[in-house]
């Protein structure tokens, strides 16, 4: 695994929570965290078919475009009634033309699951898959993981996205009726900057 010893460290989101989330991981290294907006960053077709490929495709053309180490992630939620669905297409399931509508994207998600006849336990898994490219070309991924299951109805006000019913294996409350900094201590993006930390910088 290749460590990071460079000072800067481009973070390809646009998303500022994202960004202080990542600033605040990190200050005990002592690296300079940049956000994509402060690099007027272009944005790459996310026309990957896998988490890894589409933070693959945005942390190479983020190192490309700008000669920094570049952090990015991409996430979203499994599946297994719906063969793995959404998947890497969590986000647009969400798309209604007019911005994104999480609680149009759950109902879809409620449909699709009744539609298919499969008994309950719906169990899933949210994914974050993180990967750090050099802009000589090479990468290193981190994936990480939180199995539960989806319930129904929504239940909570917490969070973002999917929150509402998602229910994380261990408890009896979904992420979005969880305290945001308990959430962020068992997530599956907490445990992929585990795995980056522990990979590139200890
Ligand atoms: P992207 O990684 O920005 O491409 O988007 C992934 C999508 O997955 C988000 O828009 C959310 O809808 C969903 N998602 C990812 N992580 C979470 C989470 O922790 N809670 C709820 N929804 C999530």
């Amino acid at each position: 695994m290749r460590t990071f010893h460079e000072k800067r460290l481009l973070v390809a989101t646009h998303n500022q929570g994202k960004l202080d989330e990542i600033k605040h991981l990190l200050e005990p290294f002592g690296v300079e965290v940049v956000g994509a907006a402060e690099m007027d960053l272009p944005e790459p077709v996310e026309d990957g078919t896998t988490f890894v490929e589409n933070a693959r495709i945005k942390a190479h053309a983020a190192a490309k475009a700008t000669g920094l180490p570049a952090l990015s992630d991409d996430s979203g939620i499994e599946i297994d009634a719906l063969d793995g669905a959404p998947g890497v297409y969590t986000a647009d399931w969400a798309e209604t033309g007019k911005g994104r509508d999480f609680v149009m994207a759950m109902g879809k998600t409620h449909d699709r699951l009744v539609e298919s006849g499969k008994p309950q336990p719906w169990t899933a898994r949210f994914c974050c898959t993180l990967v750090l490219a050099w802009p000589d070309g090479h990468d290193e991924v981190f994936p990480g993981v939180m199995p539960g299951q989806v319930v129904w109805p929504m239940r909570g006000n917490e969070g973002h996205g999917y929150d509402p019913i998602f229910m994380p294996d261990g408890y009896d409350i979904t992420f979005g009726e969880m305290d945001r900094w308990e959430k962020n201590k068992i997530s599956h993006r907490a445990d992929a900057f585990r795995k980056f930390v522990a990979g590139c910088f200890d």
